[in-house]
């Protein structure tokens, strides 16, 4: 354990183990920054990966990325993202992500659900994978709007703060919903759950957001912090999104223009 706001499981430690281990063997000029600080220990070979997914190797490259090195990508592993509703039984909350930065740009993303229909009986299949690529699209979901009209809002479950429902409370929304970790709460976005993901705080992290990113842009989404910076994804840059994050798959400015500036002057970039 991290911290009571910022658990370890031993899912989060294999999970990292499996997926970078995995990408750095096939991979082994691309910077890889997982969430967990784990012990330099040699990975066991069943928890390597060295499968590929037919579907998106179906998909043309598009013309923009066919001449990048490896040694230029950064790929931001989340193994498992929303652990603190993990903890709590909460499974559909759980995602894993996967994102890949190019340029300082977050250009395609994985976000998997495992537990995706756990509740849906036994001849439902569980889990899912949804993956997007700029300029390719999203793909393993339906892309849904949000009810016309209204305003659904999306944020944390288990990391609010007064800064946080203040904000919230600013943009007079219809409904709030609260849910655990980032990649649900895009997944709340693109399937029309929900009409914005406000988080008015410090907590998120470039792995958080990375994947969901790159899935939110593919479908014309727009994710930023709080104040309307975009995200940096290179790999010297700061983990922590100081200033939150704002994220609409339609209506970006509506949200954006009413956030108050209170709120945008206390949180730092
Ligand atoms: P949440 O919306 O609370 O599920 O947070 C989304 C992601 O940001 C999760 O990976 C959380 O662990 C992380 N996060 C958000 N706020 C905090 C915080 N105050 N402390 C630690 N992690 C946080
Ligand atoms: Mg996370
Ligand atoms: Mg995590």
């Amino acid at each position: 354990q991290a911290g009571p706001n910022d658990l370890q499981t031993k899912a989060d430690r294999l999970v990292q183990m499996s997926i970078c281990a995995s990408l750095a063997r096939k991979f082994p000029k691309v910077t890889i920054i997982g969430e967990e600080e784990l012990p330099a220990e040699d990975v066991t070979e069943e928890l390597i990966e060295d499968g590929h997914c037919e579907e998106i190797l179906k998909k043309p490259c598009p013309a923009q990325y066919t001449g990048i090195k490896e040694e230029e990508l950064v790929i931001w592993v989340d193994p498992l993202d929303g652990t603190k509703e993990y903890t709590e039984g909460l499974l559909d909350h759980v995602t894993v992500l996967i994102g890949i930065a190019y340029g300082g740009k977050a250009i395609a993303g994985v976000i998997n659900q495992p537990y995706y229909n756990y509740e849906a009986g036994a001849d439902a299949v569980l889990g899912r994978t949804i993956w997007g690529v700029l300029g390719i699209g999203a793909f393993g979901f339906q892309l849904t709007e949000a009810p016309a009209g209204k305003h659904i809002i999306v944020t944390t479950r288990s990391h609010s703060s007064t800064l946080v429902n203040e904000c919230i409370g600013a943009l007079n929304p219809d409904t709030v919903i609260r849910v655990g970790g980032a990649g649900n709460k895009i997944i709340q976005l693109i399937e029309g759950k929900a009409s914005a993901y406000v988080f008015a705080s410090p907590g998120c992290k470039k792995w958080d957001t990375c994947a969901p990113e790159a899935i939110l842009h593919a479908v014309g989404g727009k994710i930023t912090d709080i104040r309307g910076n975009s995200f940096q994804y290179n790999k010297e840059v700061k983990h922590m999104n100081s200033a939150g994050v704002l994220a609409t798959l339609r209506n970006y400015d509506y949200y954006a223009s009413r956030i108050p500036n209170t709120v945008k002057e206390s949180l730092v970039p």
